[in-house]
């Protein structure tokens, strides 16, 4: 099922049904779900920030729910006190929001801890759990593997009388942590080692950031997951192919237990190349200090992204874009660069920035001299409007765009030639003024032709091959620049040299910074995305920018800016 619009420029634009939402739409004629919408949730572990993987997770099952009528919950599975932590669930929610999502309700697994510990009961007394006094180790041992089979647990033909007991025991604190399991009581032979009388419930003591110390036994994810499915009517619940293994052991609890059964559907995480993506690798870069934190613009969580000055909707035109698939691949981390320029390009204001200055002084102009010149703030967006830019004398212009030794194609400034100043006039370079002792280039001193005034209708029309970027020396601000790199150097950063880990494949690289000269229209600018013009797109920093210290985040650059300058 797909549909293909063929535009005038010849680009196809796709509206895709994937296949989950295939199959969502056949369930939904099913007699089971008669008269019922699609309701799906979004299940994240409150253990780290959200990454982009989590994102297409996000999108996935709020686009569904968007798209045809119904709704889709935020739940936090909230199983594993002794990682998680409410900083987590508050950022969580944060990032939903700025992807432009609004949850249905907002659930938590331990919100169900009551109902579970009552379904436990419920499958001991059917005589389909018991509890086992393994060791953890033991367990493993006992497990068998994918070419073996497991063997029984001494203790698995405890009595109902007895199980009911001891786990009232577990959950009433008398067993030390590690010391009891409740299993259920499947199949030790099962070729599916998730069948394998899988545990339910362990002892631990962990203050849990929801439920504090009332519990001291927690269910594990199988035996939380579907059942918080069932209870908030979840039709379908979509998940990463990792748990595919796991859904008969889904089914066997629901099933077991008579209740709603919803159905699990799994699709393939999303792996982005020149990036990592598990939170435990995550947390590890912020924990030693790689980056500055969880929203460090170099990593690939939600924050990151954000402070880094991508755009929600150009998040979510990526993972529009890179669709749902069964098969595990990696998607080149540009499609996600160029959903970003695609955005910025329509809706951030263009400003002239000087990242590398070089001045140029106009000999045959005016000594106080200022003209205001005519900017447009977006050729894509015509109710942007419009600014004025002072010019004068001194210009600070971009060093790379001189070159001394120019090839015959180089065509921006060279000693002898002419080049556009962009909203201002077509000027020569007259003179190369050098350091005498180490020959760097310290200014131009170059004439201009007052006849060619940018928009002047009077102007002579003439023309020259390139056109380049400026600000007047005087007016200028300064501003810190933070141009970012790949934090990795490898396409897949996990794999590293023998005896190392994914560290070993750090871009030591990763940022520059340099001071810029921006034209004074971003005077104490507080915020908000630019394209700085031929450089590339720049964010305010929203945590260390002031309005004495400028500070903005390279977005991303323009690609093949150059290139695309001497069309013109
Ligand atoms: P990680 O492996 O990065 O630590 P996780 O799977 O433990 O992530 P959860 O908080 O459990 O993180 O994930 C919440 C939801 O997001 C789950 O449904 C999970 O399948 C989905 N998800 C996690 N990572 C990705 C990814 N890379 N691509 C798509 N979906 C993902
Ligand atoms: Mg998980």
């Amino acid at each position: 099922m797909s549909h293909v619009a063929r535009q005038a420029d010849g680009d196809e634009k796709r509206e895709r049904v994937n296949f989950i939402e295939q199959e969502v739409l056949q369930d939904l004629q099913l007699p089971k779900l008669a008269g019922r919408k699609v309701a799906t949730r979004f299940p994240p572990e409150p253990n780290g920030y959200l990454h982009i993987g989590h994102a297409k997770s996000i999108c996935l099952n709020f686009g569904l729910a968007e798209k045809y009528g119904g709704t889709c919950n935020l739940r936090f599975d909230d199983t594993n006190p002794s990682k998680e932590e409410q900083e987590y669930v508050d950022s969580i929610q944060e990032d939903v929001r700025w992807l432009g999502f609004q949850w249905n309700e907002l659930r938590y697994a331990s919100d169900y801890f009551d109902q579970l510990c009552d379904w436990a009961i419920q499958l001991i007394k059917a005589g389909k759990a018991y509890v086992c006094d393994l060791t953890a180790e033991q367990t493993r041992e006992y497990r068998g593997t994918l070419t073996a089979p497991g063997k029984n647990s001494p203790f698995r033909e405890r009595t109902v009388d007895e199980n009911l007991k001891l786990f009232a025991a577990m959950k009433a604190g008398e067993c030390a942590d590690g010391a009891r399991t409740l299993r259920a009581k499947i199949d030790m032979a099962a070729s599916n080692i998730n069948l394998r009388d899988p545990v339910m419930y362990r002892v631990l003591r962990s203050h849990h950031h929801r439920t504090g110390d009332k519990w001291c036994i927690y269910p594990m994810y199988d035996w939380a997951h579907g059942q918080s499915d069932s209870i908030e009517s979840i039709t379908h619940s979509i998940c990463t192919l990792e748990f595919e293994d796991h859904r008969p052991l889904y089914n066997w609890y629901c099933e077991n237990l008579g209740i709603y059964h919803p159905r699990q559907i799994e699709f393939a995480r999303l792996n982005l190349s020149y990036t990592v993506m598990s939170k435990r690798k995550l947390l590890q870069l912020v924990k030693e200090g790689h980056v500055s934190g969880w929203d460090d613009p170099r990593m690939p969580t939600i924050c990151g992204m954000r402070r880094r000055g991508y755009t929600p909707e150009s998040l979510r035109a990526f993972c529009d874009r890179i669709g749902v698939a069964k098969f595990y691949s990696t998607i080149d981390v540009t499609v996600l660069e160029n959903s970003v320029r695609e955005h910025l390009n329509l809706v951030a204001n263009r400003v002239m920035a000087v990242l590398n200055p070089l001045k140029v002084v106009l000999t045959n102009y005016p000594q106080d001299q200022v003209e205001l010149m005519d900017a447009i703030n977006n050729p894509e967006d015509a109710s942007a409007g419009s600014r004025q830019v002072p010019f004068s004398r001194e210009l600070l212009i971009e060093r790379d765009d001189f070159m001394e030794d120019a090839p015959r194609k180089f065509f921006r400034l060279k000693p002898g030639g002419e080049v556009r100043l962009r909203y201002g006039y077509i000027i020569k370079c007259d003179e190369v003024v050098k350091d005498p002792v180490s020959g760097e280039v310290l200014e131009l001193r170059c004439s201009y032709d007052p006849e060619t005034r940018s928009g002047d209708e009077n102007a002579v029309p003439r023309k020259v091959k390139g056109t380049i970027h400026w600000v007047s020396a005087a007016h200028a601000i300064k501003a810190e620049v933070r141009q970012y790199d790949r934090l990795f150097l490898t396409e897949n950063p996990e794999v590293a040299p023998e005896g190392e880990n994914f560290l070993a494949n750090l871009n030591p690289d990763s940022i520059r910074v340099a001071t810029a000269y921006l034209e004074p229209s971003l005077k104490e600018v507080k915020q908000g995305h630019f394209q700085f013009e031929r450089t590339g797109y720049f964010c305010v920093d929203s945590v260390d920018s002031t309005a004495e210290h400028l500070v903005f985040n390279r977005i991303v650059p323009l690609r093949d800016s150059w290139a695309k300058m001497q069309e013109k």
